[in-house]
């Protein structure tokens, strides 16, 4: 009935060969990431909790609930960020099923071949900017592509809902994993707000007088953190300002460069129906929108955990009725 053909192998050798490299090497980088982030927050557990606010817990007064407070936020959201950080890592993103069709015409009832480009029970008609849509293929996979989905290159698949491949979680963002890589930059973010304050309280007190308690080394250890943690504090303010504003206009990082050379973005559903496909991302239960999981209800449209429907196609169906 539907024949598909083979898409693989071709021109441009020199330039597949450079890109080959260039995501092996982003490949071979993914575990030295693992390792860096791990080192930063044990270089950072270190100099808050070991050597200054663990200390300063006995110091009696303001200083004692000062630096519980810091202890107490500091540990919480530490849990969260490593939560997410390795929900991210460990969760398949969303590859298409191998079975995955193009959603073909009711009335046809034919399957749109998108190499030819023609509907085979009506051969020769000519596809409207819609159909071609639904009849992306990966020449790479050899196999269709579902609406907003791409091939990474890194991974050597197509990944629904495709938002970027991220170095620093060793794994593409897509459908299955935003929320989780979403809820990492939010407290990574905050822990590391309250590292620099925290840091920044402790530099202030040792201008003001002088004093050092720790050794030298302690005192380069506690400065490194510091400048660390305010990098990745103000690097990361960027990022969840630019992420909120992706999801509150439904779209992904990909798409947001496409968008560039399309204005007219099918994705965009208006302001009030944008935030409503926020529960797509979060989940319809709320009490899980600030923990990397989700209610079991929602679960059960996740493709890839329980194989079953896609849960992308829906929505789509609900756009072209726009
Ligand atoms: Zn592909
Ligand atoms: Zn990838």
């Amino acid at each position: 009935m539907f024949q598909q053909k083979s898409g693989g192998g071709g021109g441009g050798s020199i330039m597949a060969l450079n890109v080959f490299k260039f995501c092996t090497f982003l490949r071979a980088l993914g575990s030295i990431m693992i390792f860096f982030v791990v080192g930063v927050i044990g270089l950072t557990y270190y100099v808050i909790v070991v050597e200054n606010y663990g200390p300063a817990l006995f110091n009696g007064g303001l200083d004692s609930f000062v630096a519980f407070l810091v202890l107490l936020f500091f540990h919480a959201f530490l849990v969260m960020l490593v939560w997410s950080y390795f929900t991210t890592i460990l969760t398949d993103p969303g590859g298409v099923p191998q079975t995955w069709r193009p959603i073909t015409d009711e009335e046809e009832g034919g399957v749109v071949d998108p190499l030819v480009g023609t509907d085979q029970s009506t051969a020769g008609l000519v596809l409207n900017k819609d159909q071609m849509q639904k009849a992306r293929f990966c020449r790479k996979c050899n196999q269709f592509k579902p609406p907003r989905s791409h091939h990474c290159s890194v991974c050597r698949r197509c990944i629904l809902k495709m938002d970027h491949h991220c170095v620093w979680v060793v794994n593409c963002v897509g459908a299955l994993n935003y929320k989780y890589f979403l809820l990492f930059l939010f407290y990574t973010f905050l822990e590391t707000a309250l590292v620099t304050v925290s840091l920044l309280r402790l530099f202030i007190a040792f201008f003001g007088d002088g004093e050092i308690d720790g050794t030298a080394g302690d005192l380069v250890a506690t400065f490194i953190a510091f400048v660390l943690n305010l990098s990745f504090a103000l690097s990361l303010l960027g990022f969840v300002i630019l992420h909120i504003s992706l999801v509150l206009a439904n779209t992904t990082t990909i798409e947001a460069y496409e968008k560039k050379t399309d204005p007219r973005w099918r994705y965009d559903l208006g302001r009030m129906r944008n935030f409503e496909q926020v529960d797509q991302v979060f989940g319809t239960d709320k009490r899980y929108w600030l923990i990397p999981a989700y209610a079991a209800e929602d679960l059960k449209h996740m493709p890839a955990l329980h194989g079953l429907e896609y849960p992308i196609r829906p929505n789509l169906d609900e756009l072209q009725e726009l």
